[in-house]
């Protein structure tokens, strides 16, 4: 009997369990995990933090799931893999022996490195345990500074808000999240959170969390000023774990580096979801994302290829559908925005949007709505949707399965055409538009 072993219950380990317990009834399947909330919906924390979603929905599984998918579950960290032996370590003592072995550890919160950065009160959200932490400190603090760009921050910004705690938003540069956002969309998000009564602080870095008896009680920046608060929620990045792999000498750069079949540079090891390195043939390069989707879809294809049915993952195009200061956001492909600046990726991103693209940029605005699409020679390679959502959808179909778009591409690119009616039309009247099955991963849809 085959001895299946996954480092990991996040969804990457768990779809990975779920894909050998589908080719092999009789799979010895062990699940190690340090988290003692085992598998939950990470993007739901942001909907937990602002209290729209109670603890219980973040659990996808109930106890009927778990006694069908009938692995070994241990609580406990992994240290070190023998590959010569077979076997894994674990930091209680004992070692498990395996066959076949998936890394699925995930990411991690890069931690702040200023003086003070131990004191109680500064927060990172990676896990349940860290948002419970987050939402017990916000009931007793009167006031929160948050530094970090991305959809992180905003979601420690906008859950502190929610806990009625006055926030103050450092912003490093100019505007907000200017690795994905134009400076059109970062404004619009910007406003929204100031007509919420969130302080915008722009162009300041942090340089010192002062505390009191070990516990924070003011940050001071790099132009000196110095802001009382009880909280120091930083989303400042996030960087695959590689330690477990690097025990083993496998391969890395910035993730553990695996081919198309989540195989990495030591036979009989996998690696799936944030953690993993993975060969993206449209853009020719080897990117990193922290996306639920294709952690999902990695830890399947690297569960198949465990139990022996050889499939290979074909990177698609990146898809997001998040919210930011209450606005429903899309972002699918190569929008070309990146900057060396903001190298580190935050949570809910992929490297691939910010990748340049051959092609032109076309926006369109009107109130609180922006649509910017990345235009190819004959497809479109990258949207943004941002408000209303009637384009989302036909467009995710449209950039997924590469639909050749020759027949409105100079209508598109004449003004006054309004883009949304031409893309729409168009999209109505393919004849296989309405087969558009793709799953999207909206922060509710992920929760149960
Ligand atoms: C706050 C937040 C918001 C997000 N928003 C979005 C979003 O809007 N859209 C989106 O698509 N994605 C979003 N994401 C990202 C998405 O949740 C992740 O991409 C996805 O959960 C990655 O799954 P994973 O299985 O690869 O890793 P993880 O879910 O991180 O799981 C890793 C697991 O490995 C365990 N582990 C690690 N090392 C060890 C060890 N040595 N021994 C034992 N166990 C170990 C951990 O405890 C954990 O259980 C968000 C994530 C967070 C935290």
């Amino acid at each position: 009997m085959n001895r299946y072993v996954i480092v990991g219950s996040g969804v990457a380990g768990i779809s990975a369990a779920e894909a050998i317990r589908a080719l092999d009834v009789s799979a010895n399947i062990t699940l190690i995990s340090e988290d003692r909330y085992g598998f939950y919906s990470r993007p739901g924390l942001a909907y937990y933090l602002t209290g729209e979603l109670p603890e219980e929905q973040l659990f996808p599984y109930t106890q009927a799931d778990w006694r069908r998918l009938n692995l070994r579950f241990i609580l406990g960290r992994a240290v070190r893999i023998r590959p010569q032996e077979h076997r894994l370590d674990l930091e209680r003592g004992d070692s498990v022996p395996y066959d076949r072995l998936l890394l699925a550890v995930g990411g991690r919160a890069v931690r702040l490195n200023v003086p003070g950065a131990d004191l109680e009160g500064i927060v990172y959200l990676d896990t349940l345990e860290d948002a419970r932490r987050l939402v017990a400190l916000a009931r007793r603090a009167r006031r929160a500074v948050v530094v970090g760009g991305g959809i992180t921050a905003l979601e420690m910004v906008e859950g502190l808000a929610a806990q009625k705690t006055e926030v103050h938003y450092l912003l490093r540069g100019e505007r907000y999240w200017p690795a994905v956002l134009d400076e059109s969309e970062s404004r619009l998000v910007e406003h929204r959170l100031q007509e919420h009564g969130i302080h915008l602080h722009y162009r300041t870095e942090l340089a010192e969390a002062l505390g009191r008896r070990g516990r924070l009680a003011a940050i001071r920046t790099e132009k000196g000023e110095i802001l009382p608060a009880e909280i120091l929620a930083v989303a400042i990045g996030v960087r695959a774990r590689l330690e477990l792999a690097q025990t083993a000498g496998l391969e890395t750069q910035r993730g553990i580096l695996v081919d198309e079949f989540m195989q990495t540079s030591i036979p009989d090891i996998f690696a799936a979801g944030d953690c993993a390195q993975v060969f993206d043939p449209l853009s020719g390069q080897s990117v990193m994302e922290t996306l639920w989707n294709p952690a999902r879809a990695q830890g399947d294809i690297a569960g198949k290829n465990m139990a022996g049915q050889r499939t290979s993952y074909r990177h698609a195009p990146s898809l997001n559908v998040t919210r930011l200061a209450g606005l429903t956001v899309t972002i699918i492909g190569s929008l070309g925005t990146g900057r060396e600046e903001d190298a580190t990726i935050v949570r809910g991103e992929s490297e691939a949007w910010r990748l340049p693209f051959d092609g032109i940029t076309l926006h369109q605005s009107a109130e609180i709505n922006r649509l910017r699409l990345a235009l190819g020679k004959n497809t479109l390679l990258g949207a943004l949707v941002m408000g209303d959502q009637t384009l989302s959808l036909p467009l995710q179909d449209l950039i997924f399965r590469q639909v050749d778009i020759t027949p409105i591409r100079a209508q598109l690119l004449q003004p006054p055409t309004t883009l949304s009616e031409t893309i729409l039309h168009f999209w109505q009247a393919l004849p296989t538009s309405s087969g558009h099955a793709r799953e999207t991963c909206t922060k509710t849809a992920n929760s149960g």
